[in-house]
């Protein structure tokens, strides 16, 4: 039986190069992680999402508990084989959507009540049945319930917030069922305070997670002030365990948090661009609906092996946005998860190699070109 492992293989300064195994395969790290909401990567089938370079996909507790259920997920053999990934799945425990999107949504200290978005229907989240439901999900990394601490709070407000999903972490921990090559991680809350985020740290550390989240970021505080409360986290966290910072961000915000010391990230930006008409480039970002590329014969990315620009001009992509083509969608989602797994590639290089802070500077420079 293969134990859940993170195995760090180099270091640059904070900068980790690591790899982590699983019950479900190994994946490298730093990693970029695909969003794959309610059982897919949106415009995607499981065979494009490996092409992009993707070891990791994300499900979404509350998405997948309301459509299909979590007993019909079970049924159908699991996430793994419902959607064809029998790789490691990471999923969300339900909290954040549930405050985002559901309605008439009660919060106390039990849990959360609430009406599905969808058809009104009312639903009971807990740490103990977002436990349950994602072992049902059979996720090979669950993650504890928590609170998202919104932005902004007062000092008073951010600890309350934070001690509530300390409680919920170790309502959480009693709730998991240990397996081999499975994991859960804690999720450190506590907004922009590093005295709060220092309590929970220490928290969740004495609980022993095998991996640990930091949550509550990007959310309005902005990119100096998610990069200070990093540089003040990553430092208390086991150096062993893997650091996963939940839905961020940009290429730069990645570049930033890796020199900081991040291991695995997620965020829906490359894909929700990608069926808008937004490209990730190694010059910078281009909304490939803007009339100049309506003659451009050329690839939206000579760098990039992706199926769009190895064997498509622009021109064909911006034809295909302009007439709402899905393929259109589908090309460009699989752009920019290329060209995010091609960044993350680099960055396992570089910090191989001890030149981290170089290749930052030379992507940063790239970026600069765009002009759209
Ligand atoms: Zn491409």
């Amino acid at each position: 039986m293969t134990e859940f492992a993170f195995t760090l293989l180099g270091q640059d300064g904070a900068a980790r190069r690591g790899r982590i195994t699983t019950a479900h395969g190994t994946a490298q790290t730093p990693a970029f992680m695909a969003v794959g909401t309610a059982g897919t990567v949106k415009a995607m089938t499981a065979d494009q999402v490996r092409a992009t370079g993707s070891e990791i996909v994300l499900g979404n507790t509350y998405h997948l508990m309301l459509r299909p259920g979590a007993d019909r997920v079970a049924a159908l053999g699991g996430l793994h084989r419902m959607m064809d990934w029998p790789g490691i799945i990471l999923t969300d425990s339900g909290g954040f959507q549930v405050m985002s999107l559901a309605k008439l949504r009660k919060l106390d200290e039990i849990g959360v009540t609430f009406r599905s978005h969808i058809d009104g229907s009312a639903h009971h989240l807990t740490p103990e049945s977002s436990t349950a439901i994602q072992h049902k999900l059979d996720a090979t990394i669950t993650m504890a319930f928590d609170e998202c601490t919104p932005f902004p709070a007062t000092p008073d407000e951010a600890a309350a917030s934070m001690r509530l999903s300390m409680r919920w972490a170790a309502r959480s921990r009693a709730a998991f069922t240990p397996r081999p090559g499975y994991a859960q991680f804690g999720i450190v809350q506590g907004g922009i305070y590093p005295d709060l985020r220092a309590e929970s740290a220490a928290a969740l550390t004495a609980l022993g997670f095998e991996g640990y989240a930091i949550g509550g970021l990007a959310v309005g505080e902005g990119q100096p002030a998610m990069f200070e409360t990093l540089d003040a986290t990553t430092p208390l966290l086991p150096a062993t365990s893997p650091r996963y910072l939940m839905g961020v961000g940009t290429p730069d915000d990645l570049l930033g948090a890796i020199e900081r010391g991040v291991d695995m990230f997620d965020c829906v930006m490359p894909t929700r661009a990608g069926r808008t008409g937004r490209a990730y480039t190694a010059r910078g970002v281009f909304n490939l609906r803007n009339a100049r590329f309506g003659d451009d014969a050329t690839p939206l990315d000579p760098a990039c092996t992706c199926t769009l620009c190895t064997r498509h001009s622009a021109a064909y992509l911006h034809h295909l946005f302009r007439c709402e083509e899905m393929l259109g969608p589908m090309l460009l989602t699989g752009h920019n998860l290329t060209y995010y797994q091609a960044l993350m590639h680099g960055a396992r290089t570089a910090i191989e190699q001890h030149r981290f802070a170089a290749y930052a500077a030379a992507a940063r420079d790239g970026w600069r070109q765009t002009h759209d």
